[in-house]
């Protein structure tokens, strides 16, 4: 194994956040959205994969934050976005009816997005967020990958398990992909890099 190899993700920093569409950063480039239910372990992922502690600001307050945030990873050509999550009773009907009308526009109409990073809790995967997810990502044809995070509280035995329903669940989509994830154990962190570098043409 190569052990001299750097993390590309390593310099990876806050670019700019975003309320509306109009606020995002000029099209130009690559980048790659995170999208996860509240409590997830979406933020956990980003700072795991950026070898970073605070870069995505992990909350207990599930849902707080509705803006898009923007990291520049090696260029602000090169960048991730931190879509909000939500899916706590707590946030009111109308603010969630915003939310899917802004992601619904930024899946559909920006230019510079490359694919899309879906973050599923190993234990409470596929629930109606991430279908409605899969399905927007589907008809735009736009590339998926899911992240099965907290991989370490599951056995190897039932994390397979859930790995396989969620494959048998992608059949239908030809452009997603899989795998095992744990911000905790760094499990596949290495592999979600890769994944990332190829699809913002990195290296
Ligand atoms: P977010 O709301 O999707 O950004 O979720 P967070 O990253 O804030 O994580 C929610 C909770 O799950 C926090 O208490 C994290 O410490 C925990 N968590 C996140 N990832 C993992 C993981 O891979 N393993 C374990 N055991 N806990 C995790």
């Amino acid at each position: 194994m190569n052990t001299t190899l750097k993390n590309p993700f390593q310099q990876t920093g806050f670019l700019t956040s975003a309320a509306n569409l109009n606020q995002c950063p000029p099209e130009e480039g690559w980048e790659v959205a995170f999208a996860g239910r509240s409590n997830a372990g979406k933020s956990s992922a980003i700072n795991a994969i950026t070898q970073q502690k605070k870069l995505a600001k992990t909350s207990k307050t599930p849902g707080r934050t509705q803006l898009l945030n923007f990291f520049s990873v090696t260029t602000d050509e090169h960048r991730l976005v931190d879509l909000p999550g939500y899916g706590y009773a707590k946030v009111p009907l109308a603010q969630k009816k915003k939310w899917e009308i802004f992601i619904d526009d930024y899946l559909r109409h920006r230019s510079s997005l490359c694919g899309l990073f879906l973050i599923m809790d190993i234990r409470h995967p596929l629930t109606e967020f991430d279908q409605s997810i899969l399905k927007w990502t589907r008809e735009c044809e736009l590339p998926t990958h899911i992240l099965l995070t907290k991989a370490d509280k599951l056995k190897f035995g039932p994390a397979k398990a859930a790995r396989l329903k969620v494959e048998q669940a992608l059949k239908t989509s030809p452009l997603a992909s899989v795998q095992l994830f744990s911000g905790t154990a760094l499990t596949g962190v290495e592999e979600a890099r890769n994944k990332l570098a190829a699809w913002l043409q990195l290296g």
